[in-house]
């Protein structure tokens, strides 16, 4: 009588693409009572992505939801420039509004990126969840660790230690915190929005649910790092560039 854990993942197709959704499986099979709702980038459900699904053994839901046309980022264009996931977490959290019923499934929902680094940790951290919870999370921000700051004598959170946009009002990356599923399901018009500054996803989605001081410090304190934002390197390509203009390729 665990609560479930739903993990929403936003995936799009490239070449590193099935690497990081086997990495990823390869944790999130160990978390027990965990259902993966992995929503790709497009507009129907891909052949790599479903057959990956169904060799994990795993509780998971497929959905697709494309980033319109304008939002979409352009070849060569820096990543910075437009946010990422929206659209395919806002499908999920409507996913859950349908198909889960706030008085009767207990659960915590969380934003679980595929290119991430997560320990088993952090999975047993949000478990226990009522509204939100924030831990700290490594690499990111352009610090080693960017994490909640603590009231020494309360416990509470009263800040971040964040240096890139100080100023926001939840200063942290989607990996560090958690929502419980009851708690979403009662805000009902709380979603992503491509109508927020860049870079205060997180602190446009938080602002509908919490106030700081509500907010529920896991990680032991915010001492602990179980999650990494780690990005991967897009990889060198340019002789299977020359084999495809051939009509070749290498793998198939
Ligand atoms: N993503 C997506 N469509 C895109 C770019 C990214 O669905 O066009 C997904 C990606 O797979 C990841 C999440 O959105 O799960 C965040 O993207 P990314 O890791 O590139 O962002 P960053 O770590 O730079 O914030
Ligand atoms: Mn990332």
């Amino acid at each position: 009588d665990l609560p479930v854990i739903y993990g929403i993942t936003p995936t799009y197709a490239r070449p590193v693409q099935k690497a990081e959704l086997t990495r990823m499986s390869h944790t999130l099979r160990l978390v027990r009572n965990f259902h993966w709702i992995i929503v790709e980038d497009a507009e129907t459900p891909s052949s790599l992505v479903t057959n990956l699904l169904k060799c994990t053994f795993m509780n998971y839901t497929h959905l697709a939801a494309p980033t319109p046309a304008s939002w979409k980022r352009k070849l060569k264009e820096p990543k910075w420039k437009k946010p990422r996931g929206v659209s395919q977490r806002n499908a999920a959290i409507r996913w859950l509004r349908q198909n889960k019923n706030r008085d009767t499934d207990r659960g915590i929902v969380y934003f679980a990126d595929d290119d991430n680094t997560y320990s088993l940790n952090v999975f047993e951290e949000m478990r226990s969840i009522s509204k939100v919870g924030v831990w700290p999370v490594g690499l990111v921000g352009g610090l080693m660790v960017e994490k909640p700051l603590l009231d020494s004598v309360t416990g509470r959170v009263i800040g971040w230690n964040s240096h890139w946009r100080p100023e926001r009002e939840f200063a942290i990356d989607m990996a560090g915190f958690a929502v419980n599923l009851q708690h979403l399901l009662s805000n009902p018009n709380a979603e992503f929005s491509f109508n927020v500054e860049r870079g205060f996803q997180e602190s446009a989605l938080l602002s509908q649910l919490v106030k700081i001081e509500e907010l529920e410090p896991k990680a032991d304190n915010c001492t602990k790092v179980y999650v990494w934002h780690t990005r991967t390197e897009e990889p060198y390509l340019g002789d299977e560039k020359a084999l495809r203009s051939k009509g070749q390729r290498s793998d198939e």
